[in-house]
């Protein structure tokens, strides 16, 4: 494997801490409560599945950030990039207004009782000064943590916390860029590596199972997903892979990714198993092929700084109407894509938000043949200065394979 950086440095952690607080004030919001999950590790580093204790970065429009913490945890939420950055415990440290203080909690104490008293005006000027502006939290808490809050904190009005997370996970620092590329290039390298090798006569979830194995070995951490999608289940946007055996003849649908440092990886290949007996793809399929390739192009060639999301969409779906496809491309041609693998922002009719340099999302355009085959091309974009910088670097000439 590839030596590469996988590092964030703490002092992102740091900027991005800073940027969600002016962001907090200018969207008029008291405090933001994150769980875990990818916006708490985005603005902390830390790495953890959600549970039943909950665990929250509790971050006031102005005063300390206090990181609550189940005691079994406490160790790992102080060895955080962002809690290296500011120092733990009470020693202020300028910049983002004061330390991040580690508040470990009891198996019988009350957490959510805990965060109320951090944003009980009584506590402090502060508190009172934001106590009828709303708490957002972060999108993925549980239910039953955001029931327990709203219990210990009658009266207080929440919002999602991606009003206010939105723009700034939307474009990517440089150090997610760098992670980004990396992820794309290790996918990359696992089509190559299942179009080089044999597929007639193994199953889709043989192969599915083949695609998960090598995006570990290319450098990923975890294997998300691995789409098989042969002759009429190519037709199915979401198959998984099934017991459908491969056979000469068969266009496959290839849509893979994993996550490298806390980073997806999303690419999609169609393919043409020609096996040993050469069969060559008919001309509809070509033609479609073609069309979907170009749909692509365009719509990748169409991103720059200030084109509304929605005109990356209406592109691609252009191409594909205008030769009578239309009715064959039945999902949004895009998503954001960073932490997680579909976030904001999502290249969707209706979806006016300008494109910002650092914005990275899929461009993904697809036609659908009910009952026969599909065809879907993918690559995650970045918009740059004056253009897209295209991460994945598979070629999407139509390959054959022989095997
Ligand atoms: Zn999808
Ligand atoms: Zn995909
Ligand atoms: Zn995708």
């Amino acid at each position: 494997m590839i030596e590469t950086n996988r590092q964030i440095p703490p002092d992102r952690y740091l900027a991005r801490l800073a940027a969600c607080r002016e962001a907090i004030a200018e969207r008029g919001f008291g405090a933001l409560l994150i769980g875990v999950g990818p916006d708490l590790r985005y603005l902390t580093g830390f790495v953890g599945d959600p549970m039943e204790r909950l665990t929250l970065l509790v971050v006031p429009r102005v005063g300390p950030v206090s990181f609550l913490v189940p005691q079994l945890e406490a160790a790992k939420a102080r060895a955080t990039p962002l809690s290296g950055a500011v120092g733990v415990g009470g020693a202020g440290v300028g910049g983002v207004g004061g330390a991040v203080e580690i508040l470990a909690f009891e198996e019988t104490d009350d957490a959510a009782a805990m965060v109320a008293e951090l944003l009980a005006p009584a506590r402090s000027a502060a508190n009172g000064s934001t106590a009828r502006q709303p708490i957002g939290l972060s999108d993925r808490l549980w239910a039953m943590h955001v029931l327990g809050l709203q219990r210990a904190l009658p009266g207080r009005h929440f919002e999602p916390a991606s009003a206010v997370l939105r723009d700034l996970r939307q474009v990517k620092d440089a150090d997610e860029a760098r992670l980004l590329r990396l992820a794309a290039q290790a996918a990359d390298r696992t089509v190559d590596a299942i179009a080089a090798g044999r597929l007639v006569g193994r199953t889709e979830a043989d192969v599915s199972r083949e695609i998960r194995s090598r995006l570990i070995d290319e450098g990923h951490d975890l294997a998300d997903f691995a789409i098989v999608g042969s002759g009429p289940n190519g037709a199915l946007p979401h198959h998984d892979a099934s017991d459908r055996t491969l056979e000469a003849g068969d266009p496959v649908v290839l849509d893979l990714g994993g996550t490298l440092a806390g980073y997806l990886s999303d690419t999609t290949r169609t393919i043409w198993v020609s096996g040993e007996a050469d069969i060559e793809p008919d001309p509809e399929f070509r033609h479609v092929y073609e069309l979907v390739r170009d749909a692509q192009a365009q719509a990748t060639a169409a991103v720059r700084p200030g084109v509304p999301a929605e005109q990356i969409d209406a592109t691609a779906r252009g191409v594909i109407a205008a030769a009578g496809y239309g009715d064959c491309f039945t999902h949004r041609v895009g998503h954001g894509i960073g932490l997680e693998v579909h976030e904001d922002p999502y290249m969707v009719a209706g979806n006016a938000t300008p494109l910002r340099l650092g914005m990275a999302f899929s461009v993904e355009p697809g036609i659908y043949l009910t009952g026969r085959w599909g065809v879907r091309l993918e690559n995650i974009v970045m918009c740059g200065p004056d253009g897209p910088e295209v991460l994945n670097r598979s070629s999407l000439d139509l390959r054959e394979v022989r095997g």
